[in-house]
Formats: C-alpha cells, structure tokens, sequence
C-alpha cells in the first residue's frame, strides 16, 4: 500500500479559493507556507466503509498518484505531493491557471484549422506519451484538457483528471464501463476489453466537435447517444462541415472506426497529412478552412449549462444523502434515494458514468 504524507496540509500550504469541483470532491487553490509557490490541491473524499456509496477507494487514488508518478510530460499534469487523513487524500499538482480550451477557443472570433491543429498536436503528443507507457486515460473530453496559461503566446495543453486511468500489464484484459456518453466508445458500452486505442475514440469525436460545433453522435437521450455510438451512426453534415478541409474529414474517420487495432494510434495520428503536411497544397487548405465558430460557441454555451445543472443535481443528491446517512437509514432507503428520477430516465448512461471497472 502507498504511503502518503500523514502530517496536516494546512501546516505546509494555505487553501485558497476553490477553483473546480469533480464527482468526489474539490479542487482548491495551495500557497506553500514555505516560499509561496501556488499548486492546486484536489481533495478526494476516502469511502467510509464498503457499503457506502460517497467517496473513493483508497486504491483508486492510490491508481491515480501512481499513474500520475509515472507520467512527467509538459502537456500532462504534473503531481507535486500527496496528503492524507482518515477522511480523504489530497493531490498537490501544478495549478493550470488557463482554463479549459474549448471555453479558450469559444471566446474567439475566428479559427482556423491551423491553430486547431496546434492545439491537436499537443493533446496528441501527451496522449502518445501515456500509451507508449501503456496508460490509458480512458475519460478524454473537453473538461480535462486544460490550457496552462491562456495569455502565452503559444498556451500549453495541460491533460488533466487520470481519474479512470488505467495502466495495462502485458496480457491484461481489461473492461470497463466507464466514462461520458458523447465521448465514448463502442467497446466500452459492448463491455469489451478495452485498450489505449480506446482513448483514439474519443480523440476522433474531440476533434469532429472542434471543427463543426456539433457531436458526431449525440442524440435526444443519453441511450440513442450510446445506440448510434454502437451503430456507428454519423456524418459530416453540409451544413456544419462546409468551411471544414476534406483531409480533416478524413483524420476523423480514421479515428471513428469501430475496430480497436485498426483506429490511427496517436503516433500515427502525428504524421497524418491533416496535422503534418506533405505538399504545400496540403499546408494551404488547412491555413484557408476553419473551425465552425458561431456553432462551436453554441455548443461550448450548452456545454457549460449542462455542468452546472449537473453540479447543483450532484450536490442536491449528496446532501439528501447526507442526511439520510446521519439518519442511519436502512439499505432499503438508500436504495430508493439512488434510484432517483434522473438515474432511471437515463439508465444505461447512469451505469457508463459509475466509476465500476473489472480486471482479468
Ligand atoms: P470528475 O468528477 O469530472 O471526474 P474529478 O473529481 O476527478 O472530476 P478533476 O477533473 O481532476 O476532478 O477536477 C475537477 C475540476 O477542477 C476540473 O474540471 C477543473 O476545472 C478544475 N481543476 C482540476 N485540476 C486543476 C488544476 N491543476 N488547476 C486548476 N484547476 C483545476
């Protein structure tokens, strides 16, 4: 088992203010008493016992602090310390002071494919560098890719929340029905064994919603997102894709295929014509076509209302069951109070988002 620090953080650092929040807790900002360099502190509350429902096991964390030990990369967050208490452990890493990129890129007039591309390599060569150390991150979408500093003249990716990351011993089978529903993929709600290729997914539906402002497969409920996902429904709509370059059409498509070992690895997505060029026509189509911005803003505004609703639904939810706890309930209870309204309206999407996983 890992040892973390045992001492206090408030002795080392002063907590600032609050700078996001995740399903098990919060992220804060750290000064370090000694020196005053500024961190950010994720707070991840430690399950009680094995029958409860909040929080997160200690080896889930323990996963997380050993993946992130393992990945010193400039486009991957960097881990700085580890706290622990009986009730929860603390991960000091860099502070990304950015933002995330597609609130950064939303907030622009216009963009083109080339400048996407800049930003694509760096989520391209961090991706390559976890998978060339067998890591999958397995949760890629637009909120865990941050900007380091949004002012600089070329922002660093920062590639944030390792969460559900999962490093893959040789001959391992490993499945899992983790992650979003718009962005995962077809393996995962088939709960078939998943590899770092499963990640290419979602770098595939990452980047088809950069160029055209909408998802390839999103549908009126989370259970037709999944069906098209499985059914490999989408097209590049005329409507959305006229300013798009064909050859970043065909980057997508050589990501949004069904078969595992025939999606494009990150290392080959970096030599694709699109983010490599080979003859200067190539280089000229990509500087003249752009990102669809009046749609991707649209997308970007329902994007942040969506977090939102869901943050005050979870904190709804976890203060009713707070309660409950303190009330020592009895199973049958807690039962009903998970099987709230949202959970059995959108049910398969409930299961993704568990963070349940099995290893063979
Ligand atoms: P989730 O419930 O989405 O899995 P989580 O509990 O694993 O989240 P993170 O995704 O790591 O937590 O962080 C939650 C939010 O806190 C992020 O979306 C981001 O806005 C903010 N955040 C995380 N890390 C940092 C950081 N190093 N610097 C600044 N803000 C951060």
């Amino acid at each position: 088992m890992a040892q973390f620090k045992l001492q206090n953080v408030e002795d080392f650092y002063e907590i600032g203010e609050i700078l996001g929040s995740g399903h098990f807790g919060q992220v804060r900002e750290l000064k370090e008493r000694a020196g005053g360099t500024v961190w950010a502190g994720k707070f991840v509350k430690l399950r009680r016992s094995v029958s409860s429902r909040l929080g997160v096991e200690r080896k889930n964390v323990e996963r997380e602090v050993e993946i992130l030990q393992s990945l010193q990369h400039v486009n991957i967050i960097a881990l700085h310390d580890v706290f622990e208490s009986r009730a929860e452990i603390v991960l000091v890493v860099e502070l990304i002071r950015g933002g995330e990129l597609f609130d950064f890129i939303a907030a622009k007039e216009n963009v083109t494919e080339n400048e996407a591309i800049d930003f694509l390599k760096q989520i391209l060569k961090g991706v390559g560098f976890m998978h060339s150390k067998q890591i999958a991150h397995f949760d890629l979408k637009p909120e865990n890719i941050m900007l380091s500093d949004k002012n600089a003249e070329h922002p660093e990716i920062k590639i944030i929340d390792f969460g559900l990351a999962h490093r893959f011993n040789a001959g391992e089978e490993y499945k899992s029905l983790c992650g979003t529903p718009q962005y995962i993929a077809p393996e995962v709600i088939n709960y078939e064994p998943l590899s770092v290729a499963t990640d290419m997914w979602s770098i595939g539906v990452i980047t088809y919603i950069l160029l055209s402002g909408i998802s390839p497969f999103q549908g009126e409920t989370d259970e037709e997102t999944l069906r098209s996902i499985v059914d490999m429904k989408y097209d590049f709509d005329e409507h959305y894709f006229s300013q798009t370059s064909d050859i970043a059409k065909d980057f997508i498509e050589k990501l949004l295929v069904k078969d595992q070992s025939e999606r494009m690895t990150a290392e080959e997505c970096l030599l694709h014509p699109w983010i490599k060029p080979l003859t200067r026509k190539q280089a000229a189509n990509r500087s003249r076509s752009s990102i669809n911005m009046k749609n991707f803003k649209k997308f970007n505004a329902r994007r942040k209302w969506k977090m939102s609703y869901n943050m005050v639904w979870a904190c709804n939810r976890l203060c009713r069951l707070q309660l409950l706890c303190k009330k020592t309930v009895e199973d049958e209870e807690l039962r009903s109070c998970e099987s709230d309204q949202e959970d059995t309206e959108t049910k398969p999407a409930s299961l993704i988002r568990r963070r349940l996983s099995s290893s063979s």
